[in-house]
């Protein structure tokens, strides 16, 4: 069992920054200490750098099987770890969709033999085959979700189907987790535009299309019908203040039926970026004002809003090009989202403790994760070594997603990601991977 002594790290963890050594025996954390010694270990002198946990994402798309000209799971795993994601959840709309747990498992199966981080991937959820998603295993599968799956025109975002909701809420004994967009008021929205500039729209009315009103809307109506059932719902993306506001602030996370999330490119971008950037900040939900953006980060550090997500969902160069009907909503992050959260530390807009408490703590807790999400002993070494200062910029040579893209193209970043453990296996180090271990499958507690 390979044995190794993390030295002089400064440990970022459940609020606390402490110094000490972690010693990883195996795929665990056996120790935290001052002073460890052991005569068989491989010492890695952390100097003084901060060690976090992994990092948890909980809503990615990683696009195989099918759209695998995207983005892999062994492609996008590979840039995961890079920016130090040592978990993963992933969305059903693949293709075929994850609507049946015989394709469930076989997305299992891929990434058993190609992911580099630890992986989970959600049931899809449509009106169609409510059976079979509530035979999901609440032990083993991360959870259910509709997200991604409104491209398939007979289903449509859930949010639009309270009735159908009520049956889920009613029923599912495991976390659903819903992305929120009121359908007929884009579609109203999408209209009106059309009739003034036609197939052309300029990007920046993306947030008028996809407008405050369509998310706040939607949000209401879940948060409605799951208050009224009591049910395990988790809000993906919130990208306004109002819809922000909704959620309970007084209760902890792990006591909470109710929670939400934010995104990286709703903390970083804003609508003055649009004309910039154009489709490549294109993403559903829109990215809104600058009020918004300011106020997502507040919501999370009031706890409004409970974890940090990156939505990472690459396109191809082509699928983002064209008109505005025609570029693909969403863009690549995995890589760079504790980069981004890290430079807004530096802007003094978020501590290292938050950072830590909203990207591994909570997301843990909500999905009720065995074993991880923090740094303790006799649980999964999955830990991130950044350097805070050693600056770097996002470039063509740098970027490891498939699609070869990224929106922060020309970013400056001051901090850089250093080394990433996952069960205790060094998979990155200072941009060499060792690909001799693949990640594990997530576990959870039953009741959640
Ligand atoms: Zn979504």
């Amino acid at each position: 069992m390979s044995t190794t002594i993390i030295k002089n790290a400064r440990i970022v963890n459940e609020g606390k920054i402490i110094e000490g050594d972690v010693l990883i025996r195996g795929e665990r954390i056996e120790k935290i200490a001052n002073n460890i010694s052991d005569a068989n270990a491989t010492i890695l002198d952390a100097g003084g750098r901060f060690l976090l946990p992994g990092v948890i994402d909980d809503q990615v798309h990683f696009r195989e099987p099918g759209l695998t000209h995207k983005a892999t799971i062994a492609s996008e795993s590979r840039a995961a770890v890079a920016g130090g994601v040592t978990s993963f959840m992933d969305m059903p709309n693949t293709v075929p969709n994850t609507l049946t747990h015989e394709l469930l498992e076989e997305k299992y199966a891929i990434a058993a033999n190609t992911s580099l981080a630890n992986y989970s991937f959600f049931m899809g959820i449509t009106q169609g085959n409510l059976e079979e998603a509530l035979r999901t295993d609440t032990e083993t599968v991360c959870g259910i979700t509709d997200d991604g799956l409104y491209f398939n025109k007979e289903d449509g975002i859930l949010a639009n189907y309270p009735e159908f909701l009520e049956k889920l809420f009613a029923r599912s004994e495991t976390l659903i987790a819903l992305h929120c967009e009121d359908d007929s008021i884009i579609r109203a929205n999408t209209e009106k535009y059309r009739a003034i500039y036609g197939d052309d729209i300029p990007f920046q009315y993306h947030a008028i299309i996809r407008s405050r009103e369509a998310c706040l809307e939607a949000t209401k109506r879940v948060v409605g019908i799951a208050r009224k059932h009591n049910n395990r719902v988790h809000i993906y993306h919130v990208s306004t203040l109002d819809e922000a506001m909704l959620f309970d602030n007084t209760l902890s996370v792990r006591e909470k039926r109710i929670t939400a999330e934010a995104c990286v490119h709703h903390l970083w971008f804003d609508d003055r970026d649009y004309e910039r950037l154009g489709a490549k900040i294109k993403w559903n939900p829109s990215v809104k004002t600058e009020q918004d953006k300011c106020g997502l980060l507040k919501a999370l550090l009031d706890n409004h809003l409970d974890i940090i997500a990156t939505d990472h969902a690459p396109h191809s160069i082509e699928e983002k090009s064209g008109n505005y009907f025609k570029a693909h909503s969403g863009g690549p992050l995995v890589q760079h989202a504790l980069p981004v959260m890290l430079e807004l530390y530096h802007q003094g807009l978020i501590s290292l403790e938050k950072i830590a408490e909203k990207m591994s703590h909570h997301v843990a807790e909500i999905y009720r994760m065995k074993d991880r999400g923090y740094i303790r002993e006799g649980y999964y070494a999955d830990l991130v070594l950044v350097d805070l200062h050693q600056s770097w910029k996002v470039s063509a040579e740098n970027i490891l997603y498939k699609c070869g893209w990224s929106p922060l193209e020309g970013q400056a970043f001051q901090s850089k990601i250093v080394k990433t453990f996952v069960n205790g296996h060094l998979v990155y180090d200072d941009g060499v991977f060792n690909l001799s271990k693949t990640g594990k499958r997530l576990m959870f507690e039953k009741e959640r």
